[in-house]
């Protein structure tokens, strides 16, 4: 994957936590486990909140359940009760008493403090036998030794994250050092560039006061979500990264494409076979597509849209305008199931009309020999595969448009290996996920977007429910009512085989567990380490029906089409990231029979998961799925992430900071007016910036 980029251009930010005192190797290792490895990690390590601390309140003003802050005088102290298990110290201050209890102490520490001594005690309060206000365990702290710069008393204090196996105060003293020896350090070539309203303060002030608010912070400084602080980093980061987009994209219009212009004879062709007319939003992509393929630039278009909108056969029209205009095309998929689907459908639309449809799929080595001879000679028209089309040995005779069906996995390297084979194809990347409006926000400087919003054959009919793991055994019943009634079942596993490191459903176990409950119907097993024949010819007896159940892991997640098949149960649900899921469930309900999907999520799913799988139960809407999925972050969040193409941001998220985004490439569009090469003094930096953080992930530096 991508080496990791240092937050900001600082070669001291590459350091290792070790280079702090206090940070000794096993806890740089327990740091190292939650991902915090350099001081540009620990700078992004934000407190989760933050603790008052400035001012001590009197005790007779102390309330429950609130952190305070007391100064006061030892009036007594000593074990409390006949078994001597309670240590108890009282303290004065001029309005009251106030009671500290220890149930677990070092006696010789709280005898130290003797009466008369002036003391701090930091604690939440909470109300003794009388309703009395008193401490339990607080921190104390001599009053003589609390200076202007203490740590823990008279100043705003960050609680970070729980480390595992790190004591918050370590954490805190460490990251204080971080800030004093950084923070002034970091180049901000934004600062003063941006308006004030939008971008606050500079990068280092920011991060200074995200871990060390000032002492007369506002009380809206103190809250992570609403801090000034807080979109000055996020803006920072999605300015980049927009920044990044824009070059990209202009990078893209600089560079010369073969313009595939032809009369249109096969298009007319193909639509005249088919046995249905386009959707408007069919009609309007392929004559976007034609005027893009026309032009002497690269296209870059992404053409969204929710399964069985029809997206395949878009494709097919963008490939009879490149085929009559004499160049190749490649069609790449994520899965080698998927791209034997597209093959079969390519070939049954565009060979009646002369293109010559291959297949390239194949093992590590990339793909076979048959293939590559033609790609190469020019035997293909098009070649369907899987990455194995990105194999070093296979070359393209004249390849002029690539084809991604990438569903809704935007993977940006291996888009630009394709692509790099030819001098600048044009590229068209079907997406699944409908896409989120903030995200198309997002995106919109990069790649024209074209949506498919309607069905052509109406809205999605499955039935979805969420079943708690006790009730798993409502989903077998029903599987043996679908089977009754001769339909087919999909039973999806977040594993293929158990394992011990992660407590789910295998896919192995869950086959045998299911023949022998049904030993009259045929259950088989698909997984992707089955080799591709294997593969095949399980799914063709479950498309023949011979085959009844399939247990399956995700291999099945896009594309796979089988019309009879119309139960979908998927074990450990929440293991799946939510477009996932809604993938799954769109296998089912795509013949004429209603569908229903049953989500049975895992023993200990957790309220994120299930309010995430609650999403699936109320919506079919994909868009409105994609969205959710922004908002609602849980243990799935990584594969989601990944999944919508979202580069992972350290704080800006799209859900709440994208509506920024139009501002900054107003201001983006500007520099470019007054300096198109962003080569002045001030603006260099910001490019140089935007493509130290994105070149490498943008393909903006090397061949690309
Ligand atoms: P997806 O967008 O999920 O890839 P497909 O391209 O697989 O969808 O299309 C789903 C089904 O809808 C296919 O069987 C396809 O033949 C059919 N289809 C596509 N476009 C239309 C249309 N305009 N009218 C009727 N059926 C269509
Ligand atoms: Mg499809």
């Amino acid at each position: 994957m991508q080496a990791s980029v240092t937050p900001f251009d600082l070669p001291l930010l590459a350091s290792s936590l070790t280079a702090l005192s206090g940070v000794g190797p096993v806890t740089a290792k327990r740091l190292a486990a939650r991902g915090i490895k350099t001081w540009g990690d620990g700078l992004f390590f934000l407190p989760a909140r933050f603790q008052d601390r400035r001012t001590p309140t009197p005790i007779e003003a102390l309330e429950e359940g609130r952190l305070a802050v007391v100064r006061g005088r030892v009036v007594s102290g000593g074990l409390l009760g006949r078994k001597g298990k309670v240590f108890r110290l009282i303290l004065e201050d001029d309005t009251g008493r106030l009671g500290c209890l220890w149930f677990r102490f070092k006696r010789a520490h709280l005898e130290s403090f003797k009466p008369g001594d002036e003391l701090f005690a930091v604690s939440e309060v909470s109300l003794g036998n009388q309703g009395e206000a008193q401490m339990i365990h607080p921190e104390l702290y001599r009053a003589a030794e609390v200076g202007p710069d203490h740590a823990s008393v008279g100043r705003i204090v960050p609680v970070y994250p729980e480390v595992e196996g790190v004591g918050a105060a370590t954490v805190r003293r460490f990251m204080g050092e971080l800030i004093q020896r950084s923070a002034g350090e970091i180049p901000d070539p934004l600062a003063g560039m941006l308006p004030r309203d939008l971008y606050p303060l500079a990068a280092g002030e920011a991060l200074r006061r995200a871990h060390q608010p000032p002492h007369d912070a506002r009380d809206q400084d103190l809250d992570p979500e609403q801090a000034l602080w807080r979109q000055a980093l996020a803006i920072n980061e999605l300015l980049y990264f927009e920044l990044g987009l824009v070059l990209k994209r202009r990078r893209r219009e600089a560079s010369p494409a073969q313009d595939l212009n032809p009369p249109g004879k096969l298009l007319a062709g193909l639509l005249d076979a088919l046995p249905f007319k386009f959707t408007p939003g069919q009609n309007e992509a392929v004559a976007l597509i034609q005027s893009d393929l026309a032009q002497r630039h690269p296209m870059g278009r992404l053409l969204c849209g929710d399964v069985g909108t029809g997206k395949t056969v878009v494709a097919a029209a963008a490939a009879c305008l490149a085929v009559e205009a004499g160049a190749q095309v490649a069609v790449m998929a994520p899965t080698e199931v998927l791209a034997r689907q597209h093959l079969a459908t390519l070939s049954r639309y565009l060979e009646p009309l002369g293109a010559n449809v291959a297949l390239a799929v194949g093992g590590g080595n990339g793909a076979d020999q048959a293939a590559r001879q033609a790609a190469a000679g020019g035997g293909a028209q098009v070649l369907v595969g899987t990455h194995a089309l990105l194999g070093q040995k296979l070359s393209f005779a004249n390849l002029g448009l690539v084809i991604i069906d990438e569903q809704h996995r935007f993977g940006v390297h291996q888009r630009l290996a394709l692509a790099a084979k030819a001098k600048s194809p044009h590229l068209l990347v079907l997406s699944a996920t409908p896409i989120p409006r903030t995200l198309a926000l997002a995106l919109a400087g990069h790649l024209e977007i074209s949506d498919l919003p309607q069905r052509p054959n109406g809205p999605h009919k499955v039935a979805t429910m969420v079943l708690e793991f006790e009730h798993r055994k409502a989903a077998v019943d029903e599987l043996a009512a679908v089977l009754k009634r001769g339909e087919q079942a999909y039973v999806i596993c977040p594993l293929v085989e158990a394992s011990d490191k992660i407590e789910a459903q295998d896919a192995v176990a869950t086959a045998r567990n299911l023949a022998r409950y049904f030993p009259e119907h045929r259950v088989e097993l698909l997984h992707g380490r089955m080799d591709g024949p294997e593969q095949q010819e399980v799914l063709a007896r479950f498309r023949k029906g011979e085959c009844q159940v399939l247990v399956a892991t995700t291999v099945v997640e896009v594309g796979v089409d089988v019309p009879e098949a119309t139960l979908m149960i998927v074990l450990g649900a929440e293991r799946f990231g939510l477009s996932q899921l809604h993938q799954l469930r769109g296998r089912v309900g795509r013949g004429a029979k209603p569908g229903r999907c049953i989500l049975v999520a895992g023993p200990n799913p957790g309220d994120l998961a299930q309010q995430r799988l609650a999403v699936l139960a109320k919506t079919v809407d994909g868009r409105e799925i994609a969205e959710a999925d922004l908002h609602l972050r849980g243990p799935g969040e990584a594969v989601g992430r990944r999944q919508s193409g979202l580069p992972p941001f350290r704080v800006a998220r799209w859900e709440r900071d994208a509506e920024l985004v139009p501002r900054l490439r107003e201001c983006i569009a500007t520099w470019l007016e007054q300096d198109p090469e962003l080569a002045s003094g001030k603006l260099a930096p910001i490019k140089n910036e935007a493509i130290r953080r994105w070149g490498r992930r943008l393909g903006l530096v090397g061949s690309g």
